[in-house]
């Protein structure tokens, strides 16, 4: 394939059918100097990090609400960690927005302010991997980086008709992307690729009738592209079972406790919960894992139903347990615990499996 002329192809494309998007600077736009304009680092980055494993559509309302509150990459350094979890709540994989806000304080205290504008030494930063820190390379600054996700992954497999299955076809992949990213615009043909995963060679049905690089595209000739990649078999994922205490206090307030920094939804505020394990919990098991001991057996009621959510590697199902226990004082919350009224929970860095859980509760108590 004459690298070149797909790349050239693709490139024409993109300067008539480039999407839109909020973080992005137009193909061909002109700064006050003359010059082409180019993205901010800042804004590239933010939205770079929030559409990891999601799309453009649930991003764009929290990108806004972000830089409304948090303008510069200084601001956000100088923000509290809590409002930025609790704005960033219902996006998932909160290591993400704790690693974003390390990241900022990083570049504000270390850089004055400014990403630096090598992929190397983007990758330095906090939570900004191999994938972030070519995509701001080549977008912000227009570095020839590739930035290789699923969807550039599965149109170079297309073009070129690689039949090695993911996920060990990914080195072979990268290199062949690399490749073919020009040393010119390369900022503007790595936002081409991902536009045309995003809509014309998609998943299911690919749009070859409308796609540029159809006259270079192995797969089209070969008749195989909706086989494309292909793929090793995933295992199952596993379920694991918990249960959470809805443990109100005196005045109405629901005990809520921060989990551990490390691991899973990690700082994040939550229910009380027992560990989560792959059978379901017996009664007296987790009852003694009760965030109070005050409570005798017939203290916790079960209630009906039980929340589900699917994490990455797993699925969860917890069990609700509600509880009164007037008496106890703030601090026997325990050291990250703490009491917080019904109508204040909204307010709260709770992650999505958490708000299920209080929708959960409070439906069902209401039904009683
Ligand atoms: Fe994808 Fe079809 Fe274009 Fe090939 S021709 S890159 S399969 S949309």
């Amino acid at each position: 394939m004459a690298l070149r002329e797909a790349a050239a192809d693709l490139l024409a494309w993109y300067d008539r059918h480039a999407r839109r998007l909020p973080w992005r600077v137009p193909p061909g736009a002109v700064g006050e100097d003359g010059g082409p304009l180019r993205a901010d680092p800042y804004r590239v980055w933010l939205s770079e990090v929030m559409l990891q494993q999601t799309t453009v559509a649930a991003v764009a309302p929290y990108y806004h609400r972000f830089l409304e509150r948090w303008p510069t990459v200084d601001a956000l350094a100088a923000a509290p960690l809590d409002a930025v979890l609790t704005v960033w709540a219902g996006l998932g994989y909160y290591a993400r927005a704790r690693n974003l806000h390390r990241c900022a304080a990083v570049v504000s205290a270390e850089h004055g302010g400014r990403f630096p504008a090598s992929e190397t030494a983007l990758r330095t930063l906090p939570g900004i991997g191999p994938y972030t820190a070519a995509a701001i390379a080549a977008i912000a600054f227009d570095q020839p980086a590739t930035p290789v996700d699923g969807n550039v992954e599965r149109v170079v497999a297309r073009l070129f008709a690689v039949a090695t299955p993911l996920p060990k076809a990914k080195g072979e992949l990268r290199k062949i992307a690399e490749g073919l990213t020009p040393a010119d615009r390369p900022g503007d043909f790595a936002q081409a690729m991902m536009d045309l995963g995003a809509t014309v060679c998609l998943a299911k049905r690919p749009r070859c009738p409308a796609c540029p690089l159809a006259p270079h595209c192995a797969a089209r000739a070969a008749g195989i592209a909706d086989e494309l990649p292909r793929r090793t078999a995933r295992a199952p994922r596993p379920t694991r079972y918990g249960v959470a205490f809805w443990l109100v206090d005196e005045a109405g307030s629901v005990l809520l406790r921060r989990r551990p920094e490390q691991g899973l939804l990690g700082g994040m505020m939550e229910l009380p919960s027992t560990p989560w394990h792959e059978a379901p919990w017996p009664i007296g098991a987790a009852r003694a894992t009760a965030p109070t001991k005050t409570l005798g057996a017939d203290g916790w009621t079960a209630l009906p139903g039980v929340v589900r959510h699917t994490f990455t590697h797993f699925h969860l199902q917890l069990a609700v347990w509600a509880g009164r226990a007037p008496g106890i004082a703030p601090p026997t919350a325990g050291a990250d615990g703490r009491w917080v009224p019904v109508d204040g929970l909204g307010d709260e860095a709770l992650p999505s499996v958490m708000r299920k859980v209080v929708r959960h509760a409070l439906a069902r108590l209401a039904d009683r």
